[in-house]
């Protein structure tokens, strides 16, 4: 397939603005898209606001099934699947493979959480005016739930809000990243095919400014559920008045190494959570702090390690680190590293630019100042600095206006515990990177990380409605 025309209301949608999807490792087109304009953004909100009744009285059975089918399907299709997300978004065809792999994952936690949704049964009586009364709650489907998703996992994080939105009995409009909109044109089809009514999935491509404002803007859109950066995301947030908004943003995701861990797992743990799909990961490893009385062991047997990554074409499957999403971004993570270097870093390793592709740079000594530092670097590198206490140490990683992820490697379980309770953040892992995530746990951030958490089964919550029903006797 080389024309990915939009899906509305089941029809593939093409405009007069047809556009390249470009391979970001050498610009080699690799499809065609056509850009939405206002008319066919309300048409595909309309088409959900249509099919938002129609999946509302779909049983739990009935979205079970066709999310299971879904899953088999997309299974089915792996390597079809991979080559497309590697296409658009130039990760490496092993990371596309696996990006696959957890995206059927995740269709397949939302098709059994559609076993689960229920409500509860309220205690009324607990209360002295309760007597009497029976109450449960019910949780019904929002209706149009617009869903908003970034470059860098876009299969696997746009099922994150599919499978969960219509698990939940919702309908759907969904919004891809100009840059990777291939596999979502795709995904329409194969739910289609699945049996999911038309228009309960709607892909409209273009400019996220304009379709942005417009999913946040109609009233028949009752939900936006975003995924992106923390700059996109506040705007969201700010304009959305009453609806439901579900954020997914940014960080600079930190780890701690004491000095009792296990550097043999360590180490290889940190260079893959620093380097996979070049640092271009919402909880890439990007701040590692280490215990000064390894700091040296440590920082030789990484950049050992991160020497080993082979650099080349996406579509190799011996790849290990690709391009950047655009050259301008392997420009402004180059220009990042310069500034670190020059505020007084040692650049230890890696670090050069070839077109939209860099070399996996580390970094030791870093000022706390600097961007590489305090701001979400989305590069392959990573800031390695030494600390004496572990006071210190969470002092470092709370120090930064993210909080997504973070984890510690220790063999005392008791610091491993008392960092988990200091440190501020949506997910602490002991003995892991933070890089890690399998797709049915609860995951989201604070602080301009976010706000919301995904996970089919969180995810549905932030999808439907309580609603209670009192009944006196
Ligand atoms: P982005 O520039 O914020 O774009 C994300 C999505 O928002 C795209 O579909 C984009 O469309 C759209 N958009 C742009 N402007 C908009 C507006 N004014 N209103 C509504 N939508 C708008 O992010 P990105 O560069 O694609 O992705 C990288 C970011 O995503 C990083 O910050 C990363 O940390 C974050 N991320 C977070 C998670 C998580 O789960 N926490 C996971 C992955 C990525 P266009 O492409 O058309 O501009």
């Amino acid at each position: 397939m080389t024309e990915y025309p939009m899906r509305i209301g089941g029809q593939d949608v093409r405009t007069s603005e047809a556009r390249q999807v470009e391979l970001p490792y050498d610009g080699s087109p690799v499809g065609t898209i056509y850009l939405a304009g206002s008319e066919q953004v309300a048409a595909a909100i309309a088409a959900a606001a249509a099919a938002a009744p129609v999946m509302r009285e779909t049983t739990l059975d009935e979205r079970s099934r066709i999310l299971r089918r879904a899953h088999d399907r997309l299974a089915a299709q792996r390597e079809e699947m991979a080559l497309a997300v590697s296409s658009e978004c130039g990760k490496p065809l092993k990371e596309a493979r696996a990006e696959v792999d957890r995206a059927c994952q995740t269709l397949l936690f939302s098709s059994e959480e559609a076993h689960r949704l229920c409500g509860e049964v309220v205690p009324m009586d607990a209360s002295p005016a309760g007597k009497g009364r029976w109450a449960m709650t019910l949780r019904e489907p929002l209706g149009v739930v617009g869903a908003i998703t970034p470059f860098n996992f876009p299969l696997n994080l746009a099922m994150h809000k599919i499978g969960p939105a219509l698990a939940a009995g919702n309908a759907v409009v969904h919004k891809p990243a100009s840059s990777t909109p291939l596999s979502a044109v795709l995904m329409a089809r194969l739910f289609e095919e699945c049996g999911l009514p038309k228009g309960a999935l709607n892909v409209v491509t273009g400019p996220g400014g304009s379709i942005g404002d417009q999913l946040v803007f109609d009233p028949r859109v009752k939900m936006i559920t975003f995924t992106g950066s923390a700059e996109v995301g506040v705007r969201i947030r700010n304009l959305a008045g009453l609806k439901r908004v579900t954020l997914e943003l940014g960080s600079n995701s930190a780890v701690i190494v004491e000095d009792d861990a296990d550097l043999d797992e360590a180490v290889p743990r940190c260079v893959a959570g620093s380097y996979a799909h070049s640092g271009q990961v919402c909880i890439s490893v990007q701040r590692i702090f280490v215990n000064r009385r390894i700091r040296d062991e440590f920082v030789e047997r990484f950049v050992a390690g991160a020497a080993q990554l082979k650099i080349g074409h996406p579509h190799d499957p011996s790849t290990d680190i690709s391009s950047l999403i655009t050259v301008g971004e392997a420009e402004r993570v180059e220009s990042w590293i310069a500034e670190a270097v020059e505020a007084g870093a040692r650049l230890a390793a890696g670090g050069r630019r070839q077109g939209s592709t860099i070399q996996p740079a580390v970094l030791t000594g870093v000022p706390p100042e600097v961007r590489i530092s305090c701001r979400e670097a989305f590069g392959p590198l990573v800031a390695i600095n030494a600390y004496d206490t572990l006071d210190e140490a969470i002092r470092l990683v709370n120090d930064s206006e993210y909080g997504l992820q973070a984890g510690i490697y220790t063999r005392d379980l008791g610091k491993a515990f008392l960092a988990a309770r200091r440190v501020h953040v949506g997910g602490f892992l002991i003995n892991e990177v933070p890089s890690y995530r399998v797709d049915q746990m609860p995951y989201g951030g604070v602080k301009l990380s976010g706000a919301g958490r995904e996970g089919p089964k969180y995810a549905i919550e932030e999808m439907t409605e309580v609603k209670l029903v009192c009944w006196k006797g």
